[in-house]
């Protein structure tokens, strides 16, 4: 880390309340045992079907699941729902917009912050697979347990990748990470943070963002929401900001 780095982390000391950050602890290591019990399960899976020779595979089609899924949270949360929306107001939308206005203040962020929302977001659906999908007795519940796994994996790490594409040095092996493609670079990542920051919302490795840029996707998401579901406002949110 760099000194303007550190200056940065001291600057923007996260408030997150005490007892927030205690609660993202805990999604932390609630994460880690849900993915140690569906771990077990999956084990058993593989040593009654096999076929491992899959799990390549699947790890790449979950990690690019995963990078779509950030795009399409990270688009929700910067367009609808205000602050005071129930639970998901302060834990996602308030921090994904807050970062536009200070895009720095993520390099502050310790590893629980950095994680924690995440991890407390993934267990509802971590857990539902756990109890309802047969991981060890069938093989198509097996190999979506592989698969699941990765995803999980690939979400925990994406707020970390998107942390390391704010700081001005990152570790060298996150920069070579980042010079490959692998991982969310900054330059890429730049792209989303020119205003009115409605393009390129994919953080994981932001392979997606070329394609869903060139064919409007979230554009087209937009409008299709505000079209169809009540209660939305009816104009784009860059429309609004511009009558500002
Ligand atoms: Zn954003
Ligand atoms: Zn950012």
């Amino acid at each position: 880390m760099t000194q303007q780095d550190q200056a940065t982390q001291n600057r923007f000391r996260p408030e997150t309340s005490r007892g927030h950050y205690l609660l993202e602890v805990f999604g932390i290591l609630c994460f880690v045992l849900l993915v140690l019990l569906i771990g077990v399960d999956v084990y058993h899976g593989a040593v009654e079907f096999g076929d491992l020779w899959l799990a390549p595979i699947l790890a790449v089609l979950a990690y690019l699941a995963a990078d779509f899924l950030s795009g399409l949270v990270h688009f929700l949360a910067d367009n609808f729902g205000s602050y005071d929306t129930p639970i998901i107001g302060p834990n996602f939308i308030e921090p994904f917009r807050e970062h536009h206005i200070d895009p720095k203040g993520i390099v502050g962020n310790d590893f629980v912050d950095a994680n924690g929302n995440n991890s407390l977001a993934s267990l509802p659906f971590m857990l539902a697979v756990w109890v309802v999908v047969p991981l060890e007795t069938t093989y198509y519940g097996y190999l979506f347990g592989i698969f699941f796994l990765f995803l999980c994996l690939a979400a925990f790490l994406t707020n970390q990748f998107h942390k390391w594409a704010h700081m001005d040095v990152p570790p060298a092996f996150v920069g070579w990470l980042q010079a490959w493609g692998v991982i969310l670079s900054r330059d890429h990542h730049d792209i989303h943070h020119e205003s009115p920051y409605d393009t390129y919302y994919c953080i994981t490795a932001g392979f997606w963002n070329p394609l869903l840029d060139r064919t409007r996707f979230f554009e087209r998401a937009e409008r299709l929401i505000r079209r169809s579901v009540p209660g939305t406002d009816p104009r784009f949110r860059s429309e609004r900001e511009e009558n500002l």
